[in-house]
């Protein structure tokens, strides 16, 4: 579903220039979970902002269901926003708090207007969004602020699928959370794939949680990718020195 290559993303820090990503190389299938784990500051959420076309890259190229989304132009870059969606950390920051449930759900469709077109069907889906999520339809009309967190954070999962998206990439999306939330969130993520299919590359400072969802798992150290394969073999049997390092100085 998505090929990334050789990626590199500099910023301009002053007078020098800070190397984020230093040719990252990423792979994720269709209906796969891929972990992108690593320490604060090795450029996961710099990779996550290229992906979802916030970030151009310096160099190298992302190629997504056959197409480099930072050729696209008009209809076609439209319909290719669509596909990739996020979900944040702090639901708080991401969702505007003077928008209700249903509001937040909807917006997307402003700007994509042919996925639900009717005002019937809109209110329609709404509903069907929140359900899947595992709030109440009486729910739509609250306020981001008169929710717990947990529910602040599938309220942001439902409208990251308001668009039918093919990938979502959660930037720590239960770290904000409780354990015992963090569990349900993470199995509402679970039971989505499997309901939709939707491929996921979930980036956590949290190994525990990586290995409990992740199918793959990429390890990121100063911009690069230093290791990845399937979840069992990174965490049980480490190859590179800093993913044993990251692995024993887990709790
Ligand atoms: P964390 O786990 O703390 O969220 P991260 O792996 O997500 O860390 P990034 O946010 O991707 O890290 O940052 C990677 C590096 O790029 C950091 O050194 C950061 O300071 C730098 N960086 C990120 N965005 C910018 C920017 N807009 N301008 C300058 N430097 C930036
Ligand atoms: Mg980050």
């Amino acid at each position: 579903l998505l090929e990334v290559s050789g990626i590199r993303k500099t910023f301009r820090v002053g007078k020098n220039r800070l190397t984020a990503l230093d040719g990252v190389d990423l792979r994720i299938g269709r209906g796969e979970t891929v972990g992108l784990v690593g320490e604060s500051g090795c450029g996961k959420s710099t990779l996550a902002r290229v992906l979802m076309l916030l970030e151009r890259p310096d160099e190298g190229t992302v190629r997504f269901a056959g197409q480099d989304p930072f050729s696209l132009r008009g209809k076609e870059l439209l319909a290719w926003r669509r596909r990739v969606q996020m979900v944040f950390q702090d639901p708080f920051a991401s969702l505007n708090a003077r928008m209700t449930a249903a509001e937040l759900i909807g917006e997307p469709w402003r700007t994509h207007r042919d996925v639900v077109p009717t005002a019937a069907e809109r209110a329609a889906r709404t509903r069907e969004l929140l359900d899947l999520v595992g709030l109440r339809a009486s729910d739509a009309e609250r306020y981001p602020n008169e929710f717990s967190g947990g529910q602040r954070q599938r309220l942001g999962i439902a409208r990251a699928l308001a668009l039918n998206p093919d990938l979502i990439i959660c930037d720590e999306p239960v770290s904000a959370l409780d354990l015992s939330v963090q569990a349900q969130v993470l199995n509402l993520l679970a039971e989505l794939q499997q309901r939709l299919g939707v491929s996921y590359l979930f980036i956590s400072h949290d190994l525990s949680v990586v290995r409990h969802v992740a199918d793959r798992v990429s390890v990121m150290y100063l911009g690069k990718v230093i290791e990845q394969g399937p979840a069992a073999a990174v965490f049980d049997h480490p190859v590179h020195p800093y993913t044993a390092a990251l692995m024993s100085a887990a709790p």
